[in-house]
């Protein structure tokens, strides 16, 4: 059999159905092919892509210039391992570290293994730099998190779904609401083993939850005063999408651990990195940390490719623009309407409340409804839509993309 062959979207779906292991459920769609803002299914129809991957694909889809980085580096050297020393991970560690603003990376793959790189970073600088007795490391992390699937990473989750029947759970951490600096206080008064503060600067999958302006700068203000580390996991908001570079540049934040994946790489190849400077870097020694693909010379040829699409086509700015307008067009049709209460986000990185109940299907109506105009999109927990392009789009499209979705919402009011 070759997967070039071509079968039915319907034909997809059902091999899917029959071998592929339930943990997802994916909108009835099937895709074939995908250049900039749009994607095209087996049958080749067009459509608006308004996921982005959960926003690895800020750049585009298959983008001209990190595909010949892909393209050229994998016909040059794949993979070496660690164990020696590659011609590109280094020029990727001087370029990143430059671009983002820090001492030191250490690059992995996924997002979750980051966030998890990120923990082990933590609380190894807490035991060897801060004198925290060993084993007792507390991480405060913020209610409707997501940071990934991994064991420890569901264990400070509360999402039943994500939980229930994977424990026992790990240790370690302490869960407090989002979005409040007293609540953040206090877990650092009464907690003297704190040794970091893990959070989304907006939560994405929590249904694009965007903080009180002033949160993560009182948050990082509170984290110093108690020497705990500020960690960002920007994995979804960071690389352009929410208008800056970083989403924790909204209110002039430097974390001291930051996490970056999913547009790392455009979307192209699984490229995850966590950055910080010495002092805190220097706690990892060989053999403590590691990964067979971290830091292979594809990643990095893909990851210095995917940031300076970034850089060069301006789209922090666009992204910035287009959300305004994005909302401002959105907040117009949503004053008259009776099916959609808000809208939320930041830059490209939006959300619709509908008005239904958390249980109702009505938000998965829409999206197939969506689906059937021309324009991709997924609900997240609940009763609401995440609207996320690629950052590459033009105002043209945008308007043209938000003529769709208000259509598509008239047809559903009462
Ligand atoms: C997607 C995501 C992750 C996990 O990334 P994977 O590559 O799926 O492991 C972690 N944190 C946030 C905020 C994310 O959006």
């Amino acid at each position: 059999m070759s997967v070039l062959e071509k079968i039915t979207s319907q034909d997809a779906i059902d091999l899917e159905n029959k071998y592929g292991a339930h943990n997802y459920h994916p909108l009835p769609v099937v895709l074939s092919k995908g250049e900039g803002v749009y994607v095209w299914d087996v049958e080749g129809k067009k459509y608006f892509d308004f996921l982005s991957a959960y926003s690895a694909v800020n750049q585009g889809h298959c983008h001209p210039h990190i595909i010949n980085a892909l393209t050229e580096q994998a016909k040059t050297l794949t993979l070496t391992s660690r164990a020696f020393y590659n011609d590109v991970l280094g020029k990727y560690e001087k370029f990143a570290t430059q671009y983002f603003g820090f001492d030191k990376m250490l690059p992995m793959n996924t997002g979750a293994e980051a966030v998890e790189t990120a923990i082990k970073l933590c609380r190894k600088w807490a035991y060897e730099k801060r004198g925290i007795a060993e084993h007792e490391a507390q991480i405060i992390v913020c209610e409707n998190n997501f940071h990934g699937r991994t064991t420890t990473i569901i264990s400070f989750s509360n999402d039943e779904d994500a939980r229930k029947n994977f424990g026992p759970y790990t240790p370690g951490f302490i869960k407090i609401p989002y979005d409040n600096t007293e609540a953040l206080e206090k877990a650092l008064t009464e907690n003297a083993n704190v040794a970091g503060f893990l959070v989304e600067p907006i939560q994405g999958e929590a249904g694009v939850y965007v903080p009180t302006e002033g949160y993560l700068a009182k948050a990082k203000e509170l984290c110093e005063k108690h020497g705990v580390l500020f960690i960002a996991d920007e994995v979804q908001t960071g690389i352009a999408r929410t208008g800056k570079l970083l989403a924790v540049q909204h209110e002039n934040v430097t974390p001291d651990i930051l996490i970056l994946g999913k547009a790392l790489s455009g979307g192209v190849y699984p490229v995850s990195a966590v950055l910080a400077n010495d002092t805190i870097m220097e706690v990892i020694k060989p053999g403590q940390h590691g990964s067979t693909f971290g830091g292979n010379p594809v990643a990095g040829a893909v990851a210095v490719a995917a940031l300076e699409v970034i850089e060069e086509e301006k789209l922090a700015e666009n992204a910035e623009n287009l959300g305004k307008l994005f909302r401002g067009e959105l907040n117009k049709y949503i004053e008259t309407s009776s099916i959609v209460n808000l809208v939320r986000g930041k830059g490209l990185l939006n959300a619709i409340l509908i008005n239904d109940t958390e249980d109702s299907s009505t938000a998965w109506d829409i999206c197939v409804a969506l689906k059937e105009n021309g324009l991709l999109a997924k609900p997240t927990h609940g009763n609401i839509i995440r609207f996320a392009p690629p950052l590459v789009m033009n105002k043209e499209q945008l308007l043209e993309c938000v003529a769709i979705i208000i259509k598509t919402l008239k047809a559903f009011e009462k």
